[in-house]
């Protein structure tokens, strides 16, 4: 007895001082940070997590963020090298055979890559590099948001810390993923934790989306990014769940017919997009349109998704490769009956218990920086 009493102690101690030592591994933090310049930090597999708002506030943004992180890379395949995916030669760069060419007169330096690929540098706190394929068409990327960096995630109590941590932003946004500096920053609600949390497993749909394609065309970028999101009223996160203020814009505009034509919102550059009086309007036909080509058990839609990833991981232009895979036309049609189904499904028994709580609109005006032209 008292041999196994002892054992029993010797593991409790053991316990509490694993504890205490933070091998926290609970949920997704890998450990409690120290730094001078924020109160609240946790690291992840994939994330830094900084805040001074609260220590509840970075743990379970650090449990959403890898949870959206490994949910997108999945759903984007991101892993896949693929030799034809132009990602794959940004992955490959630090072991793959490069021979220094010259510089240039812009200061770039110009490599050759194998299979007739150059690759020109600009070389300063920030890297940025550009392939260039041997049909002419160019890549462009930072350094700083190249895939397999941990990226830092900065949750801000203003703009003006946010400013300090997010270099380079521009405009009112309230965050965003920067492409340029490789980090995510938001503005905190400060009123509902939830919609903070979304607030991160959207731009981290953006991050994932930019490790698998080059510029990826706004509607699709907003409308995945949209795809997996956390509820603002249960705190649950998961793909495909129904944005009600998102579907209640849709349903308005298939009723009056005022809905932006899948042909114009899939030709629409940023600034088209983003600034407009309509800009919401664009976010909630972009969610639906993805909701819509993902769920579709249509046989012209079923499945083409991830062929149409495919293309764009390869390079192709957006467009094209969109019209070569879908009919505009049936996809108009049978867009605006989906919505009009989901609507009639989702919205009609709960409309008066979910008008009292207008959240998810608040959660998305975010922008995304604007990516580097390529
Ligand atoms: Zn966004």
């Amino acid at each position: 007895m008292r041999k196994a009493a002892r054992l029993t102690l010797v593991l409790v101690a053991v316990l509490v001082s694993c504890l205490a030592a933070s091998c926290i591994r609970s949920g997704s933090i890998v450990r409690e940070l120290e730094t001078p310049d924020w109160q609240y930090a946790v690291e992840t597999d994939h994330y830094l997590i900084y805040s001074n708002i609260s220590r509840e506030l970075v743990e379970r943004a650090a449990v959403v963020a890898e949870r959206a992180y490994t949910g997108a890379a999945k759903r984007l395949h991101v892993d896949d090298d693929d030799p034809a995916f132009v990602k794959t030669l940004e992955r490959r760069l630090d072991t793959a055979p490069k021979e220094f060419v010259r510089t240039l007169d812009d200061g770039a330096k110009l490599y050759e890559l194998p299979d007739g690929v150059t690759l020109r540098e600009w070389s300063s706190d920030n890297t940025v590099r550009q392939f260039e394929l041997p049909d002419g068409r160019t890549f462009a990327f930072w350094e700083h948001a190249m895939y397999g960096r941990k990226v830092p995630v900065y949750l801000c109590k203003d703009k003006e810390e946010l400013d300090a941590w997010f270099p380079n932003t521009s405009g009112p946004g309230r965050g965003g993923w920067g492409p340029a500096a490789g980090v995510i920053g938001i503005i905190t609600t400060s009123k509902n934790m939830n919609v903070d949390r979304d607030n991160v497993a959207h731009e981290i749909g953006h991050q994932i989306l930019g490790y698998a394609v080059y510029g990826p065309p706004v509607w699709l970028d907003e409308g995945l990014a949209m795809y997996a999101r956390v509820d603002a009223e249960t705190g649950r996160y998961r793909a495909g769940s129904i944005n009600t203020a998102a579907l209640l814009t849709c349903a308005k505009g298939a009723e009056d017919g005022t809905l932006v034509p899948v042909d114009t919102l899939v030709r629409m550059d940023y600034n088209a997009f983003h600034f407009t009086k309509n800009e919401w309007q664009h976010y909630a036909q972009s969610w639906a349109l993805v909701h819509y080509l993902i769920r579709s058990k249509h046989p012209q839609v079923r499945g083409k998704l991830a062929r149409y990833l495919d293309e764009l991981k390869k390079g192709r232009d957006a467009l094209v490769a969109l019209e070569e895979l879908y009919d505009l036309d049936v996809l108009q049609d049978e867009y605006v009956a989906y919505i009009k189904a989901l609507a009639e499904r989702e919205l009609k028994p709960r409309t008066r218990q979910r008008s009292r709580t207008p959240d998810a609109r608040s959660s998305l005006l975010l922008l995304v920086a604007q990516p580097l032209a390529a």
